[in-house]
């Protein structure tokens, strides 16, 4: 399943690009967007009722997202049959650029490109072999962990009957 985002999407689309979803972001031309999902087979996620009244036109599939919350966004996609599965690096792609990401074998190739600190402190490097940003368990990353866990947890509750909440 391969995306491409309108310009309203654009947290959206970085977070599928880290659950590992080959995502383009950053076209402004709707007839663009259009041409392109079109030739590469890609679901156009919109905001905009009219993008996507012209997607269905050109029988390219449309989701049109209706709220403006990140996690209602995420529950919309995940009824649209979409699975966020536990968030591994080696899977995910390049936020920043949709390249893909791939863990560093020694990191002394990354020395030069991370500060000092952080080399000294983290054994764990991936790297975008796309734009060559470095990626490491840091802060950033914690902080990324927990919004995984949120959204894996809205799965779980969008999936479970109501019935077993009651204790
Ligand atoms: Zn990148």
């Amino acid at each position: 399943m391969k995306f491409i985002a309108d310009m309203m999407l654009g947290r959206l689309a970085r977070w599928l690009r880290l659950y590992g979803y080959d995502t383009l972001y950053g076209i402004k031309e709707d007839d663009r967007i259009l041409e392109v999902a079109k030739k590469e087979g890609r679901i156009i996620l919109t905001r905009d009722s009219e993008l996507a009244r012209k997607a269905r036109k050109l029988e390219v599939r449309v989701i049109l997202i209706e709220s403006n919350s990140f996690e209602d966004q995420v529950r919309q996609l995940m009824r649209e049959g979409i699975q966020f599965n536990e968030l591994f690096p080696e899977n995910a792609r390049c936020p920043k650029c949709n390249g893909p990401i791939v863990r560093v074998n020694k990191k002394e190739e990354i020395r030069d490109k991370v500060p000092e600190k952080v080399y000294e402190a983290y054994d764990e490097f991936y790297i975008c072999l796309n734009c060559g940003q470095v990626y490491w368990p840091g802060k950033q990353w914690r902080e990324m962990m927990k919004i995984d866990k949120r959204i894996r947890d809205i799965s779980k509750l969008s999936g479970r009957d109501h019935q077993s909440e009651v204790p």
